[in-house]
């Protein structure tokens, strides 16, 4: 066979020799541009008509990757800086290079979550009830985590009797973030749904998550002529005797207690011994001794209150625990 371009005798490919081919043939064809839509609102990008969030310049890649057609096997490299994409591969042992410049063109509009954000659209209403202001806090960080874990948003943050009112974006992440709360605070949680209209021949439901957390935790109360603090809730109450007893009653109990304000402060813990924690009280700096509370072990944080001229002690927990 001869070559058609420069007559050369050998092995042809689509009537080219080797040489003629390599410099005729298009190995790889890699897009000249790319659009990206940014979101006016939050941190999505759209390309290749999906929004998403994160490494934009990994999307990029995939996306440029996606639409480089090549006729043989490749490897793809990108320099950012540079905004180049180089695609290398063989052909009947030759290297085949190809360097392209991708041009990234800019668009700006709102992201559909955005849109339905802007829209005042929800799905659900979380309800916080019975929520210390330490509390809210928390509580606060695990409806942003379970909304960004859900690519969605809240609508409205109201603080109304009793307790604040989220309204949220998308149902899973009420759920999910109602849940937690309830896990890691205690308490009740109800959910109650509500028809709200029919759209496209649907029933459109919209669900209300309403957690009420215990509102005991923390309290101190006089029981059987004992002060005890109500240190955990779920099904009963626990109790912590401050002789360090520990009592379960149910909530309906508490009827026949008296609660007691007591002023809880900071404590610390110098040394110890079996029975005895030897502190430095946080209001005067004097040392104390205080009986040891049940479970405490070194490293813990505790908190004291006078009551009836002594002093006690208990273990101080971030968060409450529940049974
Ligand atoms: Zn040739
Ligand atoms: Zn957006």
């Amino acid at each position: 066979m001869f070559c058609v371009e420069c007559g050369k005798e050998g092995k042809t490919y689509r009537g080219l020799c080797l040489d003629c081919y390599l410099k005729k043939n298009v190995f790889f064809r890699i897009p000249s541009e790319i659009t990206v839509t940014f979101c006016r609102n939050c941190d999505a990008h759209r390309i290749l008509n999906q929004w998403k969030t994160g490494d934009m310049w990994a999307d990029i890649e995939d996306a440029i990757k996606s639409r480089i057609t090549a006729e043989i096997p490749l490897e793809c490299s990108f320099d950012r800086e540079k905004g180049t994409v180089t695609c290398r591969g063989t052909f009947e042992g030759r290297k085949i290079e190809k360097t392209g410049h991708i041009k990234i063109k800019e668009k700006y509009r709102l992201c559909p979550k955005c849109s339905l954000q802007r829209g005042g659209y929800f799905e659900a209403i979380l309800q916080v009830r019975g929520a210390k202001e330490e509390q809210l806090e928390r509580i606060g960080e695990i409806i942003k985590r379970k909304v960004d874990d859900q690519h969605s948003f809240i609508t409205k943050k109201e603080k109304v009797r009793g307790g604040t009112d989220y309204y949220m974006g998308a149902r899973g992440a009420a759920e999910q973030a109602a849940k937690e709360i309830r896990e890691k605070f205690g308490g009740k949680l109800t959910i109650s749904s509500s028809l709200v209209g029919v759209k496209d021949g649907k029933r459109v439901y919209r669900d209300t998550y309403s957690v009420r957390l215990p509102e005991y935790i923390g309290s101190f109360f006089k029981l059987d002529n004992k002060l005890y603090r109500v240190v955990a809730a779920g099904r009963k109450l626990q109790l912590e005797g401050m002789d360090g007893e520990t009592r379960y009653i149910y909530e309906k109990e508490l009827k026949r207690a008296v609660k007691v304000e007591l002023e809880a402060r900071e404590a610390t813990v110098l040394h110890h011994d079996k029975n005895t924690l030897y502190i430095m009280d946080s209001l005067d700096f004097t040392t104390k001794e205080v009986a040891k509370p049940k479970g405490w072990r070194e490293g813990k944080k505790i908190k004291i209150v006078e009551y009836e001229g002594n002093i006690y002690a208990f273990e101080y927990h971030e968060e409450n625990h529940i049974l």
